[in-house]
């Protein structure tokens, strides 16, 4: 139980990651912020919990500013605090180069990584017992594969906001850390078009389940990772070693 009385607010909470971290967080006493899209999703996670009482609903699109605030603030006042956020929502479009607009990027970039700065700043604007911040990036940070440029960028970013987190959030008890999954069979996987023509061909054993991620998740929320800032964990199977 070592997040009895401890509040944290997770996006993505709908569907694969987010509601694999949700479960093992409400199995160890936490207080929990469920953010998604999909109302419904929300709804199928929270009725799958340990303690769905103590859990704050809010379904809206991460890429509205004004609704992470509303969402910050809702925490706060039935919680008293946030202890720890969990960027799990994420999109992806398969498009090459050549057709990618403007608009593609910036909705692409704004899902993956705009959405992480909205939660971080309201967290460091009151985390003042400190807290812990887990974004979920990708080994697409460091490898990729053809048409998914915008998504690949996002998380590159993801793990440099880890970076100037853990900076600033040292001497404040504030930890910050990206967690860099490789395939994970959730939904996103199973519908990726690039999978799906066999462009990407995966190695059974390359492939995760939700809960080996969530592991990893909840690790770096933890006091157990008191001395873990500013790093990227990669959970992937050992898919990255090879050569
Ligand atoms: P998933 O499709 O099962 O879940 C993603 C959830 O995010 C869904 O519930 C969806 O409704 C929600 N979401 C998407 N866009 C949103 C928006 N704009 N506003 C609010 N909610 C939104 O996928 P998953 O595999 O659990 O992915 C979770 C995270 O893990 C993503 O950030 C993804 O990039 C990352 N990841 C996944 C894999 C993989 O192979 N599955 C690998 C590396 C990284």
């Amino acid at each position: 139980m070592r997040f009895q009385n401890k509040t944290v607010i997770i996006t993505g909470a709908g569907s694969g990651i987010g509601r694999a971290t949700a479960e093992r967080l409400s199995a160890e006493g936490a207080n929990l912020v469920l953010v998604d899209r999909d109302a419904a999703a929300l709804d199928v996670t929270r009725a799958g919990l340990a303690a769905p009482d103590r859990v704050l609903v809010r379904a809206h699109d991460v890429s509205v500013e004004s609704e992470a605030e509303r969402t910050y603030a809702e925490a706060l006042s039935r919680f008293g605090y946030v202890d720890g956020f969990v960027n799990v929502a994420g999109a992806m479009i398969y498009q090459p180069l050549a057709e990618l607009t403007g608009n593609d990027w910036a909705r692409i970039m704004t899902i993956n990584f705009f959405a992480a700065t909205y939660f971080t700043h309201h967290a460091f604007r009151h985390m003042s017992r400190g807290g812990s911040l887990v974004y979920v990036s990708s080994i697409h940070a460091h490898q990729t594969s053809p048409l998914v440029g915008p998504y690949a960028a996002a998380k590159a970013a993801l793990s440099s906001l880890a970076r100037t987190a853990s900076i600033e959030g040292r001497g404040r008890n504030i930890r910050a850390n990206a967690i860099l999954p490789g395939a994970v069979d959730t939904p996103m996987l199973r519908e990726s078009p690039n999978i799906k023509s066999g462009l990407e061909v995966l190695d059974p054993l390359d492939i995760g389940q939700a809960e080996d991620i969530a592991a990893a998740i909840v690790f770096a929320l933890s006091d157990d990772a008191r001395f873990v800032t500013g790093s990227e964990i990669t959970v992937d199977g050992g898919r990255l070693a090879k050569l």
